[in-house]
């Protein structure tokens, strides 16, 4: 069975690390949006030139050039068993056209996973981490207006899944065993 998964959350609430093991145990590539540009940054590549301000700026890349890359990303042979998607969709706009192209190959998603998490936590995490990664938007300002950004404009993305009862909501504040533990009991359910 193929296995169609969404993670959704604050910056710092562990989606990216949850996504890499969900990927590993389940056999699915991890499709992350923020990975593909800063490869594309690091290449070098007209997308990574586009999109390299705006990520250190901590504001969304346009809605076409995200949309595309996950489209061309999604039809690669190796997500025809699934895919574990991670910082897509970030907003109403993307989270409609990912019903599209899910629509249009026939595969809808099988759950959203929702890493639930305060800005306190989130912020000082992501300070944490600053240390280790060098991210240049692991400033202390660049943070605010991301986690400013996810209220606003992700938020409602998260509204529109519990509506449509795909949610399923994690303690994303516990331990990446315990957290994990709890993403297993979700999928098989
Ligand atoms: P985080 O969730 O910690 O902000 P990501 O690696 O998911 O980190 O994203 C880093 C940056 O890449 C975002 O701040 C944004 O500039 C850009 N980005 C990633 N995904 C999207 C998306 N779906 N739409 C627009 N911009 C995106």
């Amino acid at each position: 069975m193929a296995t169609n998964v969404l993670v959704l959350g604050p910056q710092g609430s562990g989606k990216g690390t949850q996504a890499k093991r969900i990927s590993a145990a389940y056999g699915v590539p991890h499709v992350s949006t923020g990975d593909m540009f800063r490869a594309a940054i690091a290449d070098g590549t007209e997308l990574g030139r586009q999109v390299q301000p705006i990520l250190a700026s901590g504001e969304l890349v346009p809605d076409e050039l995200t949309v595309a890359l996950i489209r061309e990303r999604l039809s690669q042979p190796d997500a025809e068993e699934g895919f574990v998607l991670d910082g897509f969709p970030r907003n109403l706009v993307q989270a409609e056209e990912l019903d599209v192209m899910l629509e249009e190959i026939g595969r809808p998603l099988d759950c959203v996973l929702f890493f639930d998490l305060d800005d306190e936590t989130a912020t000082r995490r992501l300070l944490g981490r600053a240390a280790d990664e060098n991210r240049p938007d692991d400033a202390p300002e660049v943070i605010a207006r991301r986690l400013a950004i996810y209220h606003e404009q992700t938020e409602p993305v998260v509204e529109r899944y519990r509506e449509a009862g795909v949610l399923f909501a994690l303690r994303a504040g516990g331990s990446v065993d315990d957290v994990f533990a709890e993403i297993e009991s979700a999928l098989v359910a």
